[in-house]
């Protein structure tokens, strides 16, 4: 698919009465992006964003997957009402969507370039290469080497250059993964198909392994699942219909039901008042990886699936790559063409090259991790530098890794910056 929206770039925006001039930069036009962006224009805020328009979902996941959640969490945030997925799928003239019905990526994709053409505008598909600090406000580098001022800068860039592979695996592509080499990341596929006829090994027990799983093994590969975790975990069918009794015992929430999850989803800025201990317990443990219901049948009982095991020592030999496996069900060996990491990602301010040394170094962490440490409005420790989406997590909660926690983030953010910048017009 092509980018169908690119914007006009303002090499020199008017200066702003805002702290550094210039307009708000949004980097990454994802949901997070699309949705600040949008409550942005909205109230008046000039702003410019940059990236490629739901971009992760068009070239960091295997064409043929499904989302997670269900359409009820996973509406973009539009300032006003008519934005939901709903509404577009009414727009389109499309089936509605129920609770029971997976959601394609591509329709999430085409939901997300229709978001955009109703509440953001023109948006750049250029790279950020680095974010100066330039007064009191920033000098935006794209890839042109093109400077342009902003005023703030919000940082949605999902999980770009956060995938995370383990280093005992790492060995298995010296000149580093991908798809050509023996050893890739989930990130790095838009086609499993390429593997047909060949054996897979896929690391991981969440959704992202097991329905790579799935695909490879519907496209004709040897595949078979390694999981450290003692059993899989599946989601819960959803219901169309709650009693009352039901909804007392576990309510329901945009991340599954239960009185935790129905908490953090309520009110992120409470967990942000947690005690550290208890956010990093959330951080950690809430949702933990399984899979979606709807795809258990595609796995269970047809993909073999190792559970309780890890890999001790993973080589590359003449005839592929040679996995010693150890764990509960005692030592083994599998060879196996290639190793499909669904590692998962790793939270770290670190390995956002756009973000210069100084300016990395100058944003403080949440205890325990690498990820930005952020105030009740989402502006870390660099004034004028804002973070939204998975980045947020650790100190929001699990809500920001989904895409339920847009509208949440993108309120706040807008609050403060209609403040700072001093522009506001009633949303229209
Ligand atoms: C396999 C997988 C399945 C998922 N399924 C679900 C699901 O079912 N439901 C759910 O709610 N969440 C799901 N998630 C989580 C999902 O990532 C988020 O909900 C959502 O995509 C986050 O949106 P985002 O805007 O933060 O980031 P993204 O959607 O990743 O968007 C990032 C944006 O940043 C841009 N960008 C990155 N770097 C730069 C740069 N230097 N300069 C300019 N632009 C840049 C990209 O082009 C892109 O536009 C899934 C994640 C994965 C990995």
């Amino acid at each position: 698919m092509t980018q169908s929206i690119s914007g006009q770039r303002c090499a020199e925006p008017e200066p702003g009465p805002g702290a550094g001039g210039g307009p708000v930069v949004v980097i990454g036009a994802g949901p997070y992006g699309l949705s600040v962006a949008a409550h942005l224009r909205a109230a008046g805020v000039p702003v410019q964003v940059f990236g490629d328009v739901m971009g992760s979902w068009r070239h960091a996941m295997a064409t043929g997957m499904f989302l997670k959640s269900t359409p009820a969490a996973t509406d973009l945030s539009a300032p006003v009402p008519g934005g939901r997925l709903a509404d577009f799928c009414r727009e389109m003239g499309e089936p509605e969507l129920t609770e029971l019905t997976p959601i394609p990526c591509e329709t999430f994709v085409r939901y997300g370039m229709w978001f955009t053409q109703r509440y953001v505008g023109a948006v750049d598909p250029a790279c950020v290469m680095a974010v100066e600090r330039a007064g009191a406000g920033f000098v935006i580098r794209l890839t042109d080497g093109e400077g342009i001022r902003a005023a703030a800068v919000v940082v949605a860039t999902g999980l770009a250059t956060l995938a995370h592979i383990p280093d005992d695996l790492r060995a298995l592509a010296p000149g580093g993964p991908g798809p050509q080499a023996a050893l890739s990341h989930t990130s790095q596929h838009t086609d499993l198909s390429r593997y047909t006829g060949q054996r897979v090994a896929v690391v991981g027990g969440g959704q992202s392994a097991l329905e790579s799983a799935a695909l490879l093994n519907e496209a004709g590969a040897d595949v078979e699942v390694l999981v450290r975790a003692s059993r899989v975990r599946w989601g819960e069918r959803p219901q169309l219909r709650w009693q009352w009794t039901q909804r007392l015992a576990a309510p329901p929430s945009p991340l599954g039901s239960g009185w935790v999850l129905a908490a953090v989803c309520r009110s992120p800025g409470a967990v942000r008042g947690l005690p550290a201990a208890a956010r990093m317990h959330l951080f950690r443990r809430a949702l933990g990886p399984s899979g979606g219901w709807w795809l258990r049948e595609r796995v269970e009982g047809v993909v073999p699936v190792r559970t309780a095991c890890h890999i001790e020592q993973a080589r590359l030999t003449g005839g592929g790559v040679q996995l010693r496996l150890a764990g509960t069900g005692g030592p083994a060996e599998l060879v196996v063409d290639h190793v499909l990491a669904a590692t998962g990602y790793r939270l770290d301010v670190d390995a956002l090259g756009f973000l210069p040394g100084p300016v990395r170094q100058a944003v403080a962490r949440v205890p325990g991790t690498q990820a930005p440490r952020l105030s009740g409005v989402l502006e870390s420790s660099v004034p004028g530098v804002y973070f939204t989406g998975s980045l947020a997590a650790p100190t929001f909660g699990p809500m920001l890794r989904f895409v339920a926690g847009t509208g949440f983030s993108a309120r706040r953010i807008t609050k403060h910056l209609t403040a700072r910048t001093g522009h506001h017009h009633p949303p229209v």
